[in-house]
């Protein structure tokens, strides 16, 4: 479960933020999770709570998730594609051979507060 020490990271950062702006209540937070990071959002709703248990700054705090397609550009045919949907495989010419456009990416976009 390396989602964990991920999110762990993620809310040190925004704590870490929050305290830098004066910000004393953090209202949600939002993560982006690219479809190919493997990383699996149902981990990180399930840690949330345990991650930011003794932090007084995320009591109620709410976890936001963007899910970013894992996109490929077929280097056979030039077909863009979603990756997870067709398994890795161009629909339009069966060609595994690809560049990854996008998905890979774990991000923390942005923090709230009232
Ligand atoms: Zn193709």
């Amino acid at each position: 479960m390396h989602e964990i020490s991920v999110l762990y990271k993620a809310v040190e950062l925004a704590e870490q933020t929050a305290r830098d702006n004066g910000i004393e209540q953090i209202a949600y937070l939002t993560l982006e999770v690219g479809e190919l990071s493997g990383y699996l959002p149902v981990f990180f709703e399930k840690y949330f709570p345990v991650v930011t248990e003794n932090r007084d700054m995320f009591r109620d705090c709410e976890l936001k998730m963007i899910i970013a397609r894992g996109e490929g550009l077929c280097r056979e045919c030039g077909a863009i594609y979603n990756i997870m949907q067709e398994k890795g495989v161009c629909p339009k010419c069966g060609s595994r051979y690809k560049k990854i456009l996008g998905g890979q990416q774990f991000l923390l976009k942005e923090i709230g507060y009232e």
